[in-house]
C-alpha cells in the first residue's frame, strides 16, 4: 500500500518563527511554565489542542466573502440549518458561538443542585457547566479506559452495568440526561461503538430519560466505527454518523473540532418545549435565533465543515496521522494510549516520569520538557487539569492518569513537522530522568490548567 498522503494542496502559507532552546527555557520561564501562557508566535508546532485550529478549504473561504450578514433569516442561517440537518437529521439547529456556550444553555435548562448527570467521560467544560448549575457530573468509562495499554477498540465506551447501578442508587428521577462524549476527548480521544451507543439508549429508553451527545467529533468517531465494528465496513461515514444522531434526543457540538472551523457551536435538541426555552436563553446570551453569537459569514463556514469532514479520504488521513505518530513515540519507548486516538496523541507522563509524583505534575514537566527540546505546545491532561477543589471546597480525587495531549489542528502540519515531532519526543525520552517536578504558585479554583503558574522544583 502507498503512503497515505494528505488528501490537499496548500495555497496560502503561514512561516514558522524558529528559535533556539535557551530562548525557549527563558520564554518558558517567563510563561510560568504553563504553555497557555505562551504567545503563540513563540512556538514552533502547536498542538495544544485540535480546537478551532485547523486550516478551512477554499470553498469554506468563498463562503465567507458569500456570507450574507442580516441580523435575522440571513441566506448564511438557512445553509447552516440545512447542512447541520442533512447531516444530523436534527431540523432546528441552534448556532451558539462554540460548544461550551451550547453546555451552559443545555445545563441551565436540565442541571441544578441534587442532580446527577452521568457520562462516559465528562470533558473539562461540560463538567464545569455541569458542576456550575448545582449538578454531579459522573463518569462512567469502561475498565479498559483506565488502562493505556488495553488496545479494546472503543475505549471511549460507557459502562452499561455502572450506568444501571447509578441510577437504581441516585434514583432516574434525579438524572436529567445521560451523556456520551464521542470520541472522548479527555480519555484518549477514543471512539465509542454504536453497539454502546445503542445500548445506552435501550437504558435511557427503560427509564425514559433522553440521551444527549457531546457530538465534538462525531465524524471521526463513525470512522472509527467504519474501521472497527463488526458489519460496519461497507457503511458510508454519513449513515454512520447519520445512525449516532438518531439514537440521540440532543446534542452540544463544538464546531471547532469536526465542523472544520475557527469558531461556533451546535445546540440540537428535538423535545420542542426545551428548543423552545433553549432559543429564549440563547437571545438572552448568545444572540437571536438565526446567528446564536455569531457572523454570517461564520454560518458559512460551519456549512461548508460539516460537509467536508464527513468526506472519507480526509478521514482516513486524519487518523492515520495520529496512528503514524503513535506507532513512532511507542517505538521510542515512549508509552502512549493504545490505540492511537482520533484527534490526538496520549502520553503517559506516569510511565514516563515515575519519580514525579502526581502532586509535582508529572505531564507538566513532559509538557514543559517537549516545549524546551522542539518548541511543540502540548496540553497536560492530570493533575493540573482535573486536581483542585470542588465548588464545596473538597479536594477532588486524583485523575486515573497522568497524561500529555499532542492535539492534531486539521490540515495545517504535514509530515515531516511530524517526524520533527517524533525526533523532539525521542530527546525528551533520553533525559526523562533529570525532568523536575512543578509547584503550583497561583492558580484560579475552576479550570485552573488555562491561567495557573508554576514553579519547576529543585
Ligand atoms: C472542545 C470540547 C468541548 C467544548 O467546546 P468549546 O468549543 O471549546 O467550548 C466540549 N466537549 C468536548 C468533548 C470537547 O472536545
Amino acid at each position: 500500500m502507498k503512503t497515505i498522503i494528505e488528501p490537499f494542496r496548500i495555497k496560502v502559507v503561514e512561516p514558522i518563527k524558529m528559535t533556539t532552546a535557551a530562548q525557549r527555557d527563558a520564554l518558558l520561564r517567563r510563561a510560568h511554565f504553563n504553555t497557555f501562557l505562551l504567545a503563540a508566535q513563540d512556538v514552533l508546532i502547536d498542538l495544544l489542542t485540535d480546537s478551532g485550529t485547523g486550516a478551512m478549504s477554499a470553498e469554506q473561504w468563498a463562503g465567507i466573502m458569500r456570507a450574507d450578514e442580516s441580523y435575522a433569516g440571513a441566506v448564511s442561517f438557512f445553509r447552516f440549518r440545512d447542512s447541520v440537518k442533512d447531516i444530523t437529521g436534527f431540523a432546528n439547529p441552534l448556532p451558539t458561538h462554540q460548544g461550551r456556550a451550547s453546555e451552559r444553555i443545555l445545563f441551565e435548562l436540565v442541571g441544578g443542585t441534587g442532580k446527577v448527570v452521568p457520562a462516559n467521560a465528562h470533558f473539562d467544560t461540560t463538567r464545569a457547566n455541569c458542576e456550575h448549575s448545582g449538578a454531579q457530573a459522573v463518569n462512567l468509562p469502561i475498565p479498559e479506559a483506565r488502562d493505556p495499554r488495553s488496545r479494546h477498540p472503543f475505549k471511549g465506551n460507557l459502562d452499561i452495568a455502572a450506568l444501571e447501578a447509578l441510577l437504581a442508587e441516585v434514583g432516574p428521577e434525579n438524572v436529567p440526561l445521560v451523556i456520551v462524549t464521542v470520541t472522548n476527548n479527555t480519555g484518549g480521544g477514543q471512539p465509542v461503538s454504536l453497539e454502546n451507543i445503542r445500548a445506552v439508549r435501550a437504558v435511557c429508553d427503560r427509564y425514559k430519560l433522553p440521551l444527549f451527545l457531546d457530538a465534538c467529533r462525531f465524524a471521526e468517531n463513525a470512522w472509527f466505527i467504519k474501521q472497527r465494528e463488526p458489519g460496519m465496513s461497507n457503511r458510508s461515514v454519513r449513515s454512520i454518523v447519520r445512525e449516532m444522531f438518531d439514537l440521540a434526543d440532543g446534542a452540544t457540538i463544538s464546531a471547532k473540532k469536526d465542523g472544520m472551523v475557527n469558531i461556533g457551536g451546535v445546540l440540537l435538541l428535538r423535545d420542542p418545549t426545551l428548543l423552545q426555552r433553549a432559543s429564549e436563553l440563547l437571545i438572552l446570551t448568545e444572540g437571536y435565533v438565526t446567528y446564536g453569537g455569531l457572523a454570517g459569514r461564520d454560518l458559512e463556514a460551519m456549512a461548508q465543515g460539516f460537509q467536508e469532514v464527513v468526506e472519507e479520504d480526509y478521514l482516513e488521513y486524519r487518523v492515520r496521522t495520529a496512528e503514524y505518530l503513535g506507532e513512532r513515540l511507542l517505538q521510542a519507548g515512549i508509552q502512549i494510549i493504545e490505540p492511537p486516538g482520533g484527534h490526538a496523541i496520549y502520553i503517559d507522563a506516569r510511565h514516563l516520569c515515575p519519580h514525579i509524583p502526581p502532586h509535582q505534575f508529572p505531564g507538566q514537566a513532559v509538557v514543559a520538557a517537549l516545549y524546551r527540546s522542539g518548541g511543540i505546545r502540548s496540553c497536560e491532561i492530570g493533575s493540573v487539569m482535573f486536581g483542585g477543589t470542588t465548588p464545596d471546597g473538597s479536594p477532588r480525587p486524583a485523575p486515573a492518569m497522568e497524561l500529555v495531549r499532542l492535539a492534531f489542528p486539521r490540515r495545517v502540519y504535514t509530515q515531516s513537522h511530524f517526524d520533527y515531532v517524533i525526533e523532539a519526543a525521542q530527546e525528551v525520552f533520553a533525559i526523562r530522568h533529570g525532568l523536575k517536578g512543578l509547584r503550583i504558585v497561583e492558580a484560579p479554583p475552576v479550570l485552573r490548567h488555562f491561567t495557573a503558574q508554576f514553579e519547576e522544583l529543585a
